[in-house]
């Protein structure tokens, strides 16, 4: 089964990056495993998968430690300043920074423990009060500091779109994105990188990647629901 879904899931992508005239090259796939057996993890690789989403700092140091093999992993959930120090160093790219606050604690503890961390800023595009993520109108303020850090690396943004019945209906906020991650590219900012666009999931990454996402983050697609009782 995780073979057939990942194989669609590949399939999907080619068709979308055909759709909007994108090289599929373009495009990483991340398969998020948050609740699931390291096994299907490994079983993925097998398939040649290398990057793999966990929304939870525990889960993630976890399958870290516990992992045959090293594979690429992507903290995406929330993350609190108490838990920076656990991730700063096993985590290829943090997706989910929200505040300068937030920022502050991983170049401290990114200066620790000697290495570069890779972040995304996570916007709140569709200004739902459930979810995280800054409001866009705040993000140049939040880059005039982070920009500062000599351990902080941002390579772009993040979103979560609502959850929608009909992806359609998500194109508006993927496009406004899309717009801010050019207008901040355009800005030349020193230190801040804009080549990441992470956004879309199971239900609506094909709209995300039409209107530019690099990053698609997968979990329900290829690994089948999650069962949060066991
Ligand atoms: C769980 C999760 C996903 C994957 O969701 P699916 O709908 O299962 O594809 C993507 N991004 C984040 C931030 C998540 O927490």
């Amino acid at each position: 089964m995780l073979k057939e879904n990942l194989e669609n899931v590949r399939k999907n992508i080619k068709k979308s990056c055909e759709i909007a005239g994108r090289d599929e090259k373009e495009v990483t796939l991340i398969a998020v495993s948050k609740t699931k057996p390291l096994s299907d993890i490994e079983e993925l690789m097998t398939y040649g998968e290398t990057e793999f989403g966990e929304n939870k700092v525990q889960e993630l140091c976890d399958k870290y430690e516990n992992i045959s093999k090293p594979v690429n992993w992507h903290l995406i959930g929330h993350l609190q300043t108490n838990k920076v120090k656990y991730i700063v160093d096993k985590a290829c790219l943090i997706h989910s920074v929200d505040s300068v606050h937030l920022a502050k604690e991983i170049e401290k503890q990114a200066e620790k423990k000697k290495v570069i961390a890779n972040i995304l800023i996570q916007v709140n595009i569709a200004h739902e009060d459930t979810k995280f993520g800054i409001d866009e109108n705040n993000i140049y303020e939040i880059l005039d500091e982070i920009k500062n850090f000599k351990h902080v690396k941002v390579q772009g943004l993040m979103t979560i779109a609502p959850f929608v019945q009909n992806p359609e209906e998500n194109r508006e906020y993927f496009r406004k994105m899309h717009q801010l991650l050019l207008d901040i590219k355009s800005k030349n900012i020193d230190n801040i990188d804009m080549s990441i666009l992470s956004m879309g999931m199971t239900n609506d990454y094909m709209v995300a990647i039409e209107e530019g996402a690099t990053m698609v983050r997968v979990g329900t697609g290829i690994f089948g629901e999650r069962n949060y009782n066991i």
